[in-house]
């Protein structure tokens, strides 16, 4: 833990750890979501579908790092249980229960939706209060808005 390094974050720092573990829960079952997607997904333009899903995954575990990284910066623990996910998120996790290509770009597309929101929020907590989680935050809402553009183009495609 950064003592000067938390002394200078002008927000609450425990308000803001338990916003990073909530987004961090986000993160692990967005990743699953799209992992174990990508490995049953069937039906139209499957390998692209397979490609950009899998993309996207590797994309929301290097996120988990990053929050992981921060909130440790921080003296905080990121959350060591597994089962605690589904305490902390504020996304949910969608079953992958049909595997049509279509309805897996659905299901991921209201990820995506839900995790540009949290993101904006968060970001604007720490706006010009936490420079290093603000450069964070924003890096990563950068690419959740790319996800929902990718996936919405490819369910365009499809239909
Ligand atoms: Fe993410
Ligand atoms: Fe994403
Ligand atoms: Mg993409």
């Amino acid at each position: 833990m950064g003592k000067v390094g938390t002394e200078i974050v002008k927000v609450d720092v425990q308000g803001l750890l338990g916003e990073l573990n909530k987004a961090l829960a986000d993160e692990w079952l967005a990743y699953y979501q799209y992992w174990v997607g990508a490995k049953v997904a069937k039906g139209r333009m499957r390998p692209q579908v397979v490609a950009e899903l899998t993309e996207h995954a590797n994309d929301e575990l290097r996120h988990a790092g990053m929050l992981a990284d921060r909130i440790m910066q921080l003296g905080g623990t990121p959350i060591l249980e597994p089962k605690e996910w589904y305490n902390f998120t504020n996304c949910g996790y969608s079953t992958p229960s049909d595997p049509s290509t279509a309805a897996l770009l659905n299901q991921n597309i209201e990820g995506e939706r839900c995790a540009i929101k949290v993101y904006s929020k968060i970001l604007d907590f720490v706006k010009g209060k936490d420079e290093i989680t603000e450069e964070i935050v924003r890096e990563i809402l950068k690419d959740e808005i790319e996800h929902e553009e990718d996936l919405e183009s490819i369910l365009e495609d499809l239909s």
